[in-house]
């Protein structure tokens, strides 16, 4: 069953994290909360005995990290080459040759790993675009691409951890259980 956003009737939805006890009681009907990532409108979903399935979008991984990869960015005009400056599940911030509109749609492919394809990004639109500087957000990856994306970032949050580790500014409870 695809879920469509009951507002704007577009796709682009996800499962986001229960907020306060009346999330809770609807959790016990089934009512699981989602968020739309174009009009960010937020609502219910009832799925009888079934939790979503997919990491939740304000979940840690959907925080940006500082990355320092390169992309293609494919768009309806032809396609440019960019530098990834942050990702995150959610989407990344590009610096491009040439500055793009608020709201384009966009497909990426992230060169994040040496020894694999690059990881294709189906859908994004551009969320906000200072210059060349634009922030992205991913609207729809497939299924295996979404596990190597949460592979890739959760490297970076790691690699940042042993970072802040080796200067002294690591604490245990800075790593949360996810
Ligand atoms: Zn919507």
């Amino acid at each position: 069953m695809e879920i469509v956003c009951p507002k704007c009737r577009k796709p682009f939805v996800q499962a986001v994290r229960q907020q306060g006890i009346l999330d809770r009681l609807r959790h016990w009907a089934y009512l699981h909360p989602y968020g739309c990532k174009i009009c960010r409108h937020r609502f219910y979903v009832m799925q009888w005995g079934l939790r979503p399935s997919k990491l939740p979008m304000d979940s840690d991984q959907y925080r940006m990290r500082p990355v320092s990869i390169h992309g293609k960015i494919l768009y309806e005009q032809g396609h440019r080459e960019g530098d990834i400056t942050e990702l995150s599940m959610g989407g990344c911030m590009i610096e491009l040759p040439a500055a793009l509109l608020e709201g384009t749609m966009l497909g990426i492919r992230l060169d994040a790993f040496d020894d694999e394809p690059p990881i294709i990004v189906e859908a994004a639109i551009v969320r906000s675009a200072l210059g060349t500087r634009v922030e992205v957000e991913f609207l729809r990856l497939a299924n295996d691409e979404e596990g190597r994306l949460n592979r890739f970032v959760t490297s970076l949050w790691l690699e940042g951890t042993q970072i802040a580790r080796s200067s002294g500014r690591w604490k245990p409870e800075s790593i949360r259980s996810t």
